[in-house]
């Protein structure tokens, strides 16, 4: 299924996902169309093909499936909050407990840069994004590809979407405003990363409403799970410990912080690491 949606241009190769039922939310199929893949894969020729490619530094930029479907399981996370009624009318459910805050979306793992860009399409104008890559030529890579068009160097000018540098095991907490420098990494700040809203900081208040991994962990990272908001999701390829079979699994925090765990399906990552000495 998955190889039969490639395609020729941006809008073949997502109409193909759309018509194999890989994409089903028509906001999930926009925010595609407006991301061109050429501008993050590492060869034009291949660029609308349904498959997984190398972009240096033993990473990859996913298959066009795999985006597909993470962003289809996190978009009840990633859609501007508002009124119920109305949310339902844009063709998704609402969740239940959401208040009026910016959404902030953590993709660790950022690589090409191509799903944090979908992301940062979906999360509206008060929305932030952050990448998060612990290899910094690949930070620059993300941060490269998305200057590329006018539309991703608005999302960097405007900080809206920022690229940073560390271990996405430990997650990220975001400099509060007055510190934060768009599209420039550092150092981790250690306040507010439990979803905690002060009056100081409450537009970006910390937490994350939708945690993307991109890389597969050997483990349901608790450091994660307690980075979600509530009510918050987690997308993540996990080992399953046997050597050769890895798992998508969600993580869900309700509103009252209770936890579910589920097992989705069998994929192929590269995994989660130490960063690579240099
Ligand atoms: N979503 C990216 C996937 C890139 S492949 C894309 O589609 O382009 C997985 C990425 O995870 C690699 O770029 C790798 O450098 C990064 N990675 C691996 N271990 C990591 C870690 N501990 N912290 C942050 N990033 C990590």
């Amino acid at each position: 299924m998955a190889w039969r949606s490639s395609g020729t241009s941006n809008a073949e190769l997502v109409e193909n996902l759309w018509r194999n039922k890989l994409i089903t939310q028509p906001l999930v199929k926009s925010a595609f169309l407006k991301v061109d893949r050429a501008h993050y894969a590492p060869s034009p020729s291949s660029a609308y093909e349904d498959s997984p490619q190398p972009i240096g530094h033993e990473a990859t930029i996913s298959a066009p499936h795999m985006h597909a479907n993470a962003v289809e399981t996190l978009l009840p996370f990633l859609l501007p909050k508002v009124e119920p009624g109305k949310q339902a009318a844009m063709g998704v459910a609402s969740v239940k407990g959401q208040t009026g805050r910016p959404r902030r979306v953590l993709d660790i793992g950022s690589g090409s840069g191509y799903l944090t860009h979908v992301l940062a399409e979906l999360v509206g104008d008060t929305g932030v994004v952050v990448g998060l890559e612990h290899i910094p030529a690949l930070k620059r890579l993300g941060e490269g590809n998305m200057a590329k068009s006018a539309e991703g160097r608005h999302l960097l000018e405007s900080g809206r979407v920022r690229f940073r540098v560390g271990d996405g095991r430990k997650g990220w907490a975001e400099p509060s405003p007055a510190g934060a420098q768009p599209g420039v990494g550092g150092p981790a700040a250690t306040n507010g990363d439990n979803g905690e809203t002060t009056e100081d900081n409450k537009d970006e208040a910390g937490g994350w409403d939708a945690i993307h991994v991109g890389a597969a962990a050997v483990e349901l990272h608790e450091e994660l799970v307690r980075q979600l908001r509530s009510p918050g999701r987690m997308f993540i390829p996990v080992d399953a410990g046997n050597g050769w079979e890895q798992y998508i699994w969600t993580v869900d925090k309700d509103d009252s912080g209770n936890i579910r765990k589920e097992r989705l399906y069998g994929v192929r990552y590269v995994p989660l690491t130490d960063a690579p000495k240099s």
